[in-house]
């Protein structure tokens, strides 16, 4: 018997979207109508290396003289008890529902392990409701974008395991060589999850972007890709650099993409908008013959708001004249720009002499990793005390602001939560006080940080 999962949630959050994504085909009938969903759908998923069945829960088309709630009911409680694990989907757009604080009630009382994830939640917009998602009580959510393909490393994160569990560990080597890894770091939380690095390579056209990703990619490297399932729109390469494994976003898939899907023709800047949406590492490729120029500063602003790690890449080194000067310049307008987001990284290279591809790779897990970083809560609100006693916020009429508990939410980027007495009153300079020094103290430099205040009596 193989492994199952069961994709669970009310309708429209994304369960066929997830499905075809995972199955690789187009079985599923995917509708923005509420409620016209179909037959219990069942298919191999493969995820990365991962092998195992899943279906979604049948649609409600069955009318019946039942309520809503207890036809629910009786699907989701029979396809959670025939499943290993469950997935349960909640919509981040829409925020969290009565209905899925039902199906929650449901999940909660399981057996099964459950994962609970916010999908929808590529860009911004999925935010509130993530942090909303908390509130139903099934753990921390994960950030999921079905339709983009966020979040697969940290779903595989979690089957991983129960799968090894059920049939036998996928690499039976492995286990001494992370068990050894996992006894260094202790204090820091969990390591990076082991799914490729998602990267983009994005820039101003000529800046060389082709001649580096031919570079990089190489002919004598080992393409793994595009994998059904994962990549069925082959928009992206999977590759291997030094052992570590990345998917590499076609730019230009992209583009043939969105003109066959929307008929239109995109500008560029669409194009990295795009692959960025993809992306969790960001390198922005420039010319070094000509710095950097205010629609690269555009570009960039979009990663860090994004949340995306951010490296800065200066192509064309090898004609760069005076090279201290030109890294001086970047690098003082990036200081400049970006206050908030001290220390991203800027490396130098040359696409066409093919030097400076270590470096940038090294950047990019650096990167990838400072992204990941999960800080364990008792340090946390240690620091909380510490920089608060040090500084003390503002006490607007007299009545001092006190910052009580924190924790971090989520990472990727690193983000947290700050209960304080009345956050509306703490002003953004305080906050962007605690961001440097958080940044400082816990060394993730160049990444962007996220803070939320929540108000405690
Ligand atoms: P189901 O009823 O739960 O199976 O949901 P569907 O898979 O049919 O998706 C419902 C709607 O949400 C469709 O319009 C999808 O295109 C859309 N959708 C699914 N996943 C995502 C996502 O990750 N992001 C966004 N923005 N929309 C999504
Ligand atoms: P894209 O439009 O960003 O994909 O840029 P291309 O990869 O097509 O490169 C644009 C031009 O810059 C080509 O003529 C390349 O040969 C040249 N080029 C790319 N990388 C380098 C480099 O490292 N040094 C120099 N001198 N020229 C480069």
């Amino acid at each position: 018997m193989s492994f199952t999962l069961a994709i669970v949630g009310r309708p429209n959050v994304g369960k066929s979207t997830l499905f075809n994504r995972l199955v690789g085909k187009r079985l599923a009938l995917v509708d923005d109508q509420p409620g016209v969903t179909r037959d219990r759908r069942e298919g191999d998923a493969r995820l990365f290396d991962l092998h195992f069945r899943v279906f979604d829960t049948a649609g409600l088309e069955d009318v019946t003289d039942d309520s809503l709630e207890a036809r629910m009911r009786r699907q989701t409680e029979a396809a959670i008890e025939q499943a290993d694990a469950a997935l349960f989907l909640v919509d981040a757009r829409a925020g969290v529902t009565p209905l899925d604080a039902h199906f929650a009630d449901l999940m909660r009382r399981a057996r099964t392990p459950v994962l609970l994830a916010a999908n929808k939640c590529e860009g911004k917009a999925g935010e509130p409701g993530l942090y909303e998602a908390f509130g139903l009580g099934l753990g921390e959510p994960i950030a999921l974008s079905a339709e983009h393909g966020l979040g697969m490393d940290e779903l595989y994160d979690f089957l991983r395991p129960l799968i090894e569990a059920k049939e036998g560990a996928l690499y039976p080597d492995e286990d001494d060589a992370e068990a050894e890894a996992d006894s260094g770091e202790e204090d820091e939380g969990e390591e990076a999850p082991r799914g490729p690095v998602q990267l983009a390579v994005v820039g101003r056209p000529n800046v060389g972007k082709s001649t580096l990703v031919n570079r990089l990619l190489g002919e004598d490297r080992m393409l793994t890709g595009p994998e059904a399932g994962i990549t069925r729109d082959s928009i992206s390469v999977d590759w291997t650099w030094q052992d570590r494994a990345v998917r590499l976003i076609d730019t230009a898939g992209l583009r043939r993409r969105a003109r066959i899907d929307d008929k239109v023709e995109r500008l560029s800047a669409a194009d990295s908008k795009r692959a960025i949406d993809y992306a969790q590492v960001v390198v922005l490729l420039l010319d070094a013959t000509l710095g950097l120029e205010k629609q690269d500063l555009t570009i960039a602003r979009t990663v860090v708001e994004e949340g995306r790690a951010l490296v800065i890449a200066l192509n064309k080194w090898d004609a760069v004249e005076d090279r201290a000067v030109a890294l001086r310049q970047v690098e003082n307008r990036l200081e400049r720009s970006f206050p908030q987001t001290r220390g991203i990284p800027v490396v130098a290279l040359s696409a066409l002499e093919g030097r400076g591809l270590d470096k940038l790779m090294r950047a990019v897990f650096q990167a990838y990793e400072i992204w990941n970083k999960r800080l364990a809560t008792a340090p946390l609100n240690r620091w909380l005390q510490a920089v608060s006693a040090q500084h003390p916020p503002p006490a607007p009429g007299g009545r001092r602001i006190r910052l009580k508990y924190m924790t971090q939410a989520r990472s990727r980027p690193p983000t947290f939560a700050i209960h304080c007495s009345n956050p509306d009153d703490l002003p953004p300079s305080y906050l962007r006080y605690l961001e440097n020094q958080l940044r400082l103290d816990f060394d993730m430099p160049g990444t962007p940080i996220r803070i939320h205040l929540k108000k405690q009596k």
